[in-house]
């Protein structure tokens, strides 16, 4: 990816992010090199959840399947067109963050950078985000723009921009969809299934009959074994124990001295953006 001159720019992290790099200092290096927004996908992920909740508590006539996966809408769409009516008709966190960028920083290029590959297919099709960096690529940017681990100098010592959510940090694990939903006033817990990995994601996929997967009414189902903090293009040191670890403490440590800030997103900042999306 090349800056343009005259071009400004908002990255949308990933919050996986702070599974592999240091928070606030990724923020830093982001500025440095070349980013005038940082935004984290958080809020995105929160109103995608808002839209989730309103139709899996008014539609109960099939077993619905998340999907914020492309590698799982792709599999969908491809081996099993039957299900495509199965797939939550929302957008994915990415694509509501991208919804959420355009209204409020109308003329920036919109770049979002995570582990995901098939992201960039996603992009594609929706048209909202001009660019998608996965974190080996960010980390090469990194390295050819000799932009260091850590920022010493005052002008990127800026944290992220407006507008994020601190429960949706925990996003990228395993059931994090799930467990941010807010679903106990419409769901019992047993009829949501959450599990990660090609394999055990195609069991269930074969095994729908008539619309439905045994009771289940949700399925909150990522590719990756573990979720997105496992992507394909994590460049990271850390074992998956580890990295879950960080996104939980990073998720504490905002709850806790960043909630004041002024920077949460609220449903009101989404006001008029409709986060429909079709297959
Ligand atoms: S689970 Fe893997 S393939 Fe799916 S969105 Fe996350 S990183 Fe991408």
């Amino acid at each position: 990816m090349q800056f343009v001159k005259g071009e400004k720019y908002v990255c949308m992290l990933a919050p996986s992010f702070v599974s592999m790099y240091e928070y606030p200092q990724i923020i830093y290096r982001l500025r440095a090199l070349g980013f005038e927004k940082v935004v984290e996908v958080t809020f995105g992920a929160k109103m995608t959840n808002i839209n989730y909740y309103e139709i899996l508590k008014t539609q109960k006539d099939r077993t619905w399947i998340a999907s914020p996966c492309p590698t799982l809408v792709n599999m969908i769409r491809t081996k099993y067109p039957h299900l495509i009516p199965n797939l939550v008709p929302v957008h994915s966190p990415m694509g509501s963050m991208a919804l959420i960028v355009k209204k409020h920083f109308p003329g920036y290029k919109i770049v979002f950078v995570g582990p995901c590959l098939t992201k960039k297919m996603e992009a594609e099709e929706l048209g909202t985000v001009d660019e998608v960096l996965t974190f080996k690529e960010l980390n090469e940017l990194f390295s050819t723009n000799n932009i260091p681990e850590k920022i010493t100098e005052g002008k990127y010592y800026v944290t992220f921009d407006k507008l994020y959510n601190d429960y949706t940090k925990i996003y990228p694990l395993s059931g994090g969809l799930s467990q941010t939903l807010q679903y106990n006033k419409i769901l019992p817990k047993k009829d949501i299934l959450v599990t990660d990995g090609i394999v055990n994601i195609s069991k269930i996929l074969d095994q729908f009959k008539d619309g439905f997967y045994k009771h289940y009414k949700f399925l909150d189902i990522l590719s990756c074994e573990g979720g997105c903090i496992n992507g394909p293009h994590m460049d990271c040191k850390y074992p998956i124990k580890e990295r879950i670890k960080r996104v939980k403490k990073y998720k504490e440590y905002a709850s806790r001295f960043e909630k004041d800030l002024g920077r949460s997103g609220k449903k009101i900042d989404a006001d008029g953006i409709d986060f429909s999306r079709k297959f």
